[in-house]
């Protein structure tokens, strides 16, 4: 089945307070939740296709994490499987919304509620198929300068990573070695599509030589599995990428 709008997404502890939330459907992505150790808040990076919103509220359940508690949501880049969902995630915390963050081709798009980049064209799909409207929305706009802190025990630097989009951004927690690069590497070497509007081969390979440069143990990627073996994983895509190919 295309869409399967009840399956729970089924979520796994990475790390203290960190979890992980795997795709459970086509045009869908990974999603990370992050506790914050110092209140009762969440934070969410990326927000998927918004089909999956219900599925997501199901596996969060089973961890003890309530979609109630999200404060903010971090998004990786435009792309519709890591997008849409923040319509129905703030029709359902309309009276205490979270706040949105994106980083600047990102940020545009979404406070412009510009469809055609969110969703472009020759997908072949439309807004109907997710049962969402495209709107305007605020958005904080990320600064590569300000990390991203929650709680004691995460604080991510911002890099601008791009050539599989305009926005696309990869979240580094240099003390736990975590990277959340979106739909810039993945596992098992494959890496990001660069034939979109806005997608460079040359940009991604620079972005992946970037990111092979630090320190990874934990590899967080918008699709596919995660790993503890990051630095060998991006070593693989990063070799890969000089090859044709891609995947999301
Ligand atoms: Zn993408």
């Amino acid at each position: 089945m295309f869409f399967n709008r009840g399956a729970p997404k089924k979520g796994k502890k990475i790390i203290e307070n960190l979890f992980f939330f795997h795709e459970t459907q086509m045009l869908d992505c990974n999603q990370y939740i992050i506790k914050n150790d110092q209140k009762d808040e969440l934070v969410i990076f990326d927000a998927g296709n918004g089909l999956s919103l219900d599925g997501l509220i199901d596996g969060m359940k089973k961890l003890n994490l309530s979609y109630e508690d999200i404060t903010s949501v971090y998004l990786t880049h435009e792309h519709v499987d890591h997008v849409v969902g923040i319509y129905p995630l703030l029709e359902k915390m309309e009276n205490d919304p979270p706040t949105i963050f994106a980083f600047g081709e990102t940020a545009k798009i979404i406070r412009e509620g510009d469809q055609s980049k969110i969703i472009p064209g020759n997908l072949g799909i439309s807004p109907k198929m997710f049962g969402i409207n495209i709107k305007p929305l605020d958005v904080v706009e990320l600064d590569l300068e300000n990390p991203v802190k929650i709680g004691n025990d995460f604080s991510f630097k911002i890099y601008h990573t791009p050539g599989h989009s305009l926005g696309s951004i990869t979240y580094y927690e240099p003390n736990l070695k975590i990277l959340i690069p979106g739909d810039l590497v993945f596992t098992g070497g494959s890496f990001g599509r660069y034939d979109f509007p806005g997608g460079s081969l040359k940009k991604l390979q620079e972005s992946i030589e970037y990111v092979n440069n630090l320190d990874v143990t934990h590899l967080l990627p918008g699709h596919m599995g995660v790993s503890n073996k990051g630095n060998e994983q991006i070593k693989h895509s990063n070799r890969m990428v000089h090859s044709v190919g891609g995947f999301f």
